[in-house]
């Protein structure tokens, strides 16, 4: 079992004399392509989106099917991309979703292609996506209580979203990550409970600092639930221990964590899951 806190990486730089591919400004190489398939979505998050929903983009305005295979395979053969992330909004109300991941998997027989979404309708699409090419998925779920899922989504879809995972599951889309915002006051005291339904169900749980995107601009640095509040509030049930795997690790109030175990548990360790 492995759970990553802490926020995303973001930005990149191609300085002309750092020769192929994508360095950022600590001289990192950036392997990995996240791609934007739309900007619609079905929740209405309220760290994302206002209850109206946003002034959509213009079709025109949005890649095509044929840009985006263009722009992968620009990345892989001319820039390093190692893998590939396709995100949202939400990439299954995308209509031609099945032909893009298609038609990638067409040109890059090897290339890790994973999805993030927020599962509704994954209950229906999961083998058709795993038929497509897609190798893994990542489930956006900030709780496992129906009210508080709906009180965060502004949707009543709790029980979608849940066989939407396990659909996933099953059909073996990767080992799947489930991806969890903590907010203030209204599920952070759900992190241990989120931690311990990921290790039964053999998932890999990602907790992620809430970032200032919210159309709403609620959003304000107290209000937050730092990576290392996120620790606090694990540690109370549990013991983590740093991943040894992760090169890249970031600073201890972040981190990865390869193991996670209840700390009134006297038996060995969750089995620890590949990444
Ligand atoms: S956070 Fe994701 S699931 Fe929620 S409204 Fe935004 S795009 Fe949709």
């Amino acid at each position: 079992m492995g759970i990553e806190l802490g926020m995303p990486h973001i930005g990149v730089q191609r300085p002309s004399d750092a020769g192929p591919g994508l360095i950022d400004s600590f001289g990192r190489k950036a392997t990995d392509m996240r791609l934007s398939l739309t900007d619609k979505c079905n929740l209405r998050c309220t760290y994302c989106m206002p209850a109206e929903g946003l002034d959509w983009l213009q079709k025109s305005a949005v890649l095509s099917r044929e840009e985006i295979v263009r722009l992968v395979r620009i990345g892989v053969d001319s820039l390093g991309v190692r893998e590939l992330r396709l995100t949202g909004g939400e990439p299954l109300v995308r209509a031609d979703l099945l032909q893009i991941i298609g038609d990638i998997r067409a040109n890059h027989a090897d290339l890790p292609i994973s999805m993030t979404t927020n599962g509704l309708g994954l209950d229906k699409k999961a083998q058709a996506l795993k038929d497509a090419g897609l190798s893994r998925i990542n489930v956006s779920m900030d709780s496992l209580h129906p009210d508080t899922f709906a009180q965060l989504t502004r949707r009543p879809f709790l029980d979608r979203v849940l066989r939407g995972i396990e659909a996933a599951a099953e059909v073996g889309l990767g080992l799947v990550k489930i991806n969890a915002v903590l907010m203030r006051g209204i599920n952070d005291h759900e992190a241990p409970e989120l931690l311990e339904w990921a290790v039964s169900k053999g998932f890999e749980l990602r907790f992620i600092e809430q970032m200032p995107l919210d159309a709403d601009h609620g959003w304000t640095r107290d209000g937050m639930i730092t990576a290392l509040e996120m620790r606090t509030l694990l540690e109370q049930q549990f013991v983590l221990t740093p991943d040894p795997r992760n090169r890249d690790a970031p600073p201890p109030s972040a981190g990865r964590y390869a193991e996670s175990r209840p700390l009134t548990s006297s038996s060995a360790p969750w089995a620890l899951s590949p990444r």
